[in-house]
């Protein structure tokens, strides 16, 4: 560790209150870690995950003792630089989670590493939501959300962090804990920070008494507005704790920490319908959204020509729209109501209001949920869609300006000749136009000073006509940041400004606290720092980094997450393109061997919410395809070519392992195993009470020409081999379970020939060796073939990531199905299924989740068990085929939470895929096993009394 002294006898002081696990010094974490959304690249001289009030607090303390800046970080979302730092960065990661509902709904209170959409999970029962609706809310956290006061399409002004907070936990940079919820506590903090009230107090008052700035502030925030401190606290109230929850909010993490936020909730009306309306031109869709006003529509989200063209291709978008003129600007409506009644006044509404005004195609209004979330993906889409289309080696940029909403028409044109003029013609404009808010994207090169320069002339014609022409607000929603820091002053002017130099120096006189964002001395911040644009594989070169994909990632709170991976990546390679630093480079890839490659489970659960759909997986199998050494590769062959025997060993092993268990006890067996684990480096497979003992091959009893239907079953190499533990419920193999299931259903079951030697290729290919994988999967497809006649009846394989897997690589039109599936598109109606009075724990895998078979999934479990849940936070088990034996932190990690987010009433858990159900039992000490168990135990054969 070789850090400057302050740092190393701050890193020495907090080792006293946090473990050393949770603190980061080496090149790989620090710079992983260091990595937010923005365009910034500072890495980390420490970074700190901190889990409790009395952590924080410590942190603070050191860092006034040693003199250390310090930056708050939840989930990295941030587009302005706020969230970065060459400093110290104190990670929320994995904790701050707790939350409670108050008053049936109308308040939650919120820790801040809670995900915004979560928070709405939570209050999904009370039909009441979060008032803040950023884009990116399934990925932000509370403490970011109300640190840079993010809103979204619907909420406005009026429901964003500001109008909503209730009350605050915070922790000011002196180290003092404040409840602005609790008498006692505030009554402790007047007697202890006398001055600092005073102080609010007298900026309160200095204010007040110039009603020009009262006016301008007034003025300022009837728009959304993120630049600069939220001043607008000193104005509309007057107790000092009104008005530090309220300048808490929007603060960036410069003023202190937000240890929890109570929030007053809003409606969340179930009935919604949307309008894709087409206008001529961006004048006549500005009158147009002028004549609508909030409640009577919840959202106008306004798309110009160019932004329009990026999606016409898009499957859902009308074939007309590519016949439109150059000018034509879309304004996508959307009203909510609470019953049907109300919903269509409100569409009616919007049609009279819209009387007069010359629109392409009529006002057409959709309630079909499909076809509006189609609409509203597409918008979603049009960051990403510029992100996707963007030259390898640019960064895609996000601007956030508002202007006072009778402007806009005019302002939209002016925005748009300025990016023109600096030659961003392919730039995208869109925005919530009902509050004067819009987006332009574009593509960046970073990488010589002309495009720097041109960056830097397109900022300075859009601060000078949102600030001087329009009076608008340079950052409306993303906050301030250090993009934006230099230009606070020109926004607000010298009076205003100055009131905000006093308020971070009361709060934080030594600048200790994210020093640079909002306030800085440094006119050029907002060129300095860049993060380098680099081309590393295709595979990866689209990342945006906004860390979309992180909260699905298993290895999110043990290693690092695909977004990091994809850093340390473009890392690597800048570091091997350019020869510096060959040492960095040694140290970079010898942690990513554990860090990047060990702990990535490969599940690709990462490309759902990533907008540019990366499978970080997919990279990582190709990263160890070249990293495979030529004896491993020798061994694959081997399996590949012997895999009957493979198989049938591993049967006798595993049913050896449970004789040993049998004899010699769980707890002998576990520190036999951890020991030969440790031992072997990690080598020999760690043992589980759950480790499944051989399995059984069923026959089937039911002859095809008996039977009234068929179908080929494929049991997984998985099921052949592993049969249930010695804990679980259901002491059969899967085989038998699922034969029991499928002939009680009047199905006839048909093996593929040579069944032994039979392997979807998965296991090889997530080992990196997709030849031998495809060489086996063609080898299956071949066999089903015969056995399905041809493709004519279906084939059901028992395991989800190998159906998974079968339908990306097979070649013909089989019709294959996984378990759950099968049984709700075919056997529904030819079982009698009888409730079983119990609660049963369901876990979706990865492969059925990006099958999105999780509906079905749910559906079946629902038919056969009174109560069924699904613990929202549990995403990819980390178990990984075999993966969950070697690196069974892994699995234990992705887990954590599990067994408590269980009701203590849960009698067993069901899944779709062998090894994922021993690691879920392993981390919640309850039976998992196939969904087929559960809907044999629910059902009788149809007719049978
Ligand atoms: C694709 C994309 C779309 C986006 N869309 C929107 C949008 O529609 N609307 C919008 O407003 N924003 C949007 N953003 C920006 C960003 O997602 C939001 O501002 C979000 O609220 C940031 O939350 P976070 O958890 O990532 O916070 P971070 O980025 O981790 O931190 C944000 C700020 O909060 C501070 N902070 C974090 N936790 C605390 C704490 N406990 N106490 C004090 N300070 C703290 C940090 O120091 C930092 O200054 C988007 C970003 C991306 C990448």
């Amino acid at each position: 560790m070789n850090l400057p002294e302050q740092y190393q006898q701050f890193h020495a002081e907090i080792r006293s209150t946090i473990p050393e696990s949770r603190i980061f010094t080496d090149p790989v974490r620090t710079l992983a870690y260091g990595t937010d959304a923005s365009f910034y690249r500072l890495i980390p001289k420490i970074v700190v995950k901190v889990r409790t009030v009395p952590e924080v607090t410590a942190v603070i303390h050191a860092a006034h003792l040693h003199k250390v800046p310090l930056t708050f970080r939840a989930a990295g979302t941030s587009l302005s630089g706020q969230a970065v730092t060459d400093s110290v960065l104190v990670m929320l990661t994995g904790a701050w989670g707790r939350y409670e509902v108050l008053e049936d709904g109308d308040k939650i209170v919120l820790e801040p590493g809670i995900i915004g959409a979560e928070a709405n999970l939570y209050l999904k029962p009370y039909a009441r939501k979060i008032g803040p609706d950023p884009a990116s809310i399934n990925a932000a956290m509370i403490g970011g959300i109300a640190a840079n006061n993010a809103s979204g399409m619907c909420c406005g002004t009026s429901d964003n962090s500001y109008k909503t907070v209730a009350s605050m936990k915070l922790i000011f940079p002196d180290g003092t804990f404040l409840d602005t919820g609790d008498e006692a506590s505030k009554i402790a903090f007047r007697q202890s920070h006398k001055e600092l009230l005073a102080e609010i107090e007298l900026l309160r008052d200095e204010i007040a008494a110039q009603p020009e700035l009262v006016e301008r502030i007034r003025h300022k925030f009837k728009i959304k507005n993120t630049t600069g401190y939220s001043l607008n606290a000193f104005v509309d109230y007057q107790d000092v704790f009104d008005i530090l929850n309220h300048l808490f909010i929007g603060s960036e993490g410069t003023l202190g920490f937000i240890a929890e936020i109570t929030y007053r909730t809003v409606v969340e009306q179930e009935h919604k319908a949307s309008a894709m309306i087409f206008f001529p031109d961006i004048g006549t869709a500005c009158q147009g959204v002028m004549r609508l006003y909030r409640p009577l529509v919840s959202a106008t989200e306004m798309v110009d020509r160019i932004g329009l063209r990026s999606v016409e291709d898009e499957p859902g978008m009308p074939a007309y729209l590519k016949e439109f003129g150059e000018e034509v600007t879309a304004i996508l409506v959307e009203v909510r109501a609470d019953n049907h009644e109300e919903l269509h006044r409100c569409i009616d509404g919007v049609k009279e209001r819209l009387e007069g005004i010359s629109t392409v195609m009529p006002v057409e209004f959709t309630t079909v949920k499909a076809e509006y979330e189609r609409y509203w993906d597409i918008r979603k889409n049009l960051f990403p869609a510029v992100g996707n289309v963007r030259p390898a080696g640019t960064t895609v940029l996000i601007e956030d300006v508002a202007f006072p909403l009778e402007h806009l028409a005019e302002a939209t044109l002016d925005l748009r000749r300025a990016m023109d003029k600096n030659g961003y013609h392919e730039g995208i404009i869109y925005g919530h136009a009902l509050d004067g808010n819009l987006h332009f994207v574009f593509s960046q090169d970073f990488s010589n000073e002309t495009e720097i320069k041109r960056y830097a002339s397109l900022m300075d014609d859009v601060a000078d006509l949102v600030v001087h022409r329009y009076n608008g607000s340079l950052k409306a929603e993303h906050g301030t940041g250090r993009n934006m820091a230099p230009f606070v002053e020109m926004e607000w002017g010298r009076q205003a400004y100055q009131f905000m130099r006093r308020i971070k120096k009361l709060f934080d006189p030594e600048g200790l606290i994210n020093p640079d964002v909002i306030i800085t001395d440094k006119a050029n911040l907002h060129l300095e720092n860049i993060k380098p644009a680099v081309v590393a594989h295709p595979l990866i070169d689209k990342c945006i980094e906004c860390g979309y994909c992180e909260s699905n990632c298993p290895s999110r709170n043990l290693t690092v997450t695909p977004r990091q991976r994809i850093v340390l990546q473009r890392e690597i390679t800048r570091l091997q393109k350019s020869g510096q630093d060959p040492e960095r480079l040694a140290e970079l890839l010898k942690g990513y061997e554990y860090f990047g490659d060990k702990t990535c489970a490969t599940d690709g659960l990462c490309q759902l919410p990533c907008p540019v759909k990366i499978n970080t997986g997919d990279h990582t199998k190709h990263w160890r395809a070249q990293h495979m050494s030529q004896d491993a590769r020798r061994i694959a062959e081997f399996v590949a070519g012997h895999f009957a025997g493979i198989t049938s060993t591993a049967r006798i092993a595993l049913g050896l392992a449970n004789f040993a268990h049998s004899l010699l006890g769980t707890n002998a067996m576990n520190s036999l195993s951890k020991m030969a684990h440790t031992i072997s480096g990690g080598a020999s497979p760690q043992w589980t009470p759950w480790m499944p003992k051989g399995a059984v091959l069923a026959k089937p009893k039911l002859k095809p020409k008996k039977a009234q239907h068929q179908v080929v079953y494929f049991p997984s190499c998985l099921g052949r081999s592993m049969g249930p533990a010695k804990e679980d419920r259901d002491a059969r193999s899967l085989t038998e379970a699922m034969i029991s299931v499928l002939e009680k259903a009047g199905y006839a079951v048909i093996y593929p020939s040579d069944m032994d030697e039979l392997c979807c290729g998965m296991p090889f290919e997530s080992k990196g060796l997709p030849e031998i994988g495809d060489r086996m999967a063609a080898k299956l497809e071949k066999k089903l073939l015969k056995a399905s006649n041809d493709g004519a009846i279906p084939v059901l394989c028992d395991t989800s990531p190998c159906v998974y897997r079968m339908r990306r690589v097979f070649k013909s039109e089989l019709k294959l199905y996984e378990p759950a599936e099968f049984i709700h598109d075919f056997l529904l109606d030819k079982l009698e299924f009888t409730q079983l009075p119990e609660t049963v724990a369901v876990h979706v895998t990865c492969s059925s989740l990006k099958m999105g078979l999780q509906d079905k999934f749910l559906a079946v479990a629902q038919k056969c068990a009174a109560k069924v849940v699904r613990p929202p936070k549990i995403k990819c088990c980390g178990f990984a085929g075999d993966a969950g034996f070697e690196t069974p932190e892994l699995n234990a990690s992705a887990l954590e939470g599990l067994k408590e987010a269980l009701p203590p009433e849960t009698t067993s858990g069901y899944s779709n895929s062998r090894t994922c159900e021993i690691g879920l039992s392993s981390a919640s000490g309850l039976s998992y096993q196939s969904v087929a168990y559960l809907v044999d135990r629910a059902t009788k054969a149809k007719g049978n009394a």
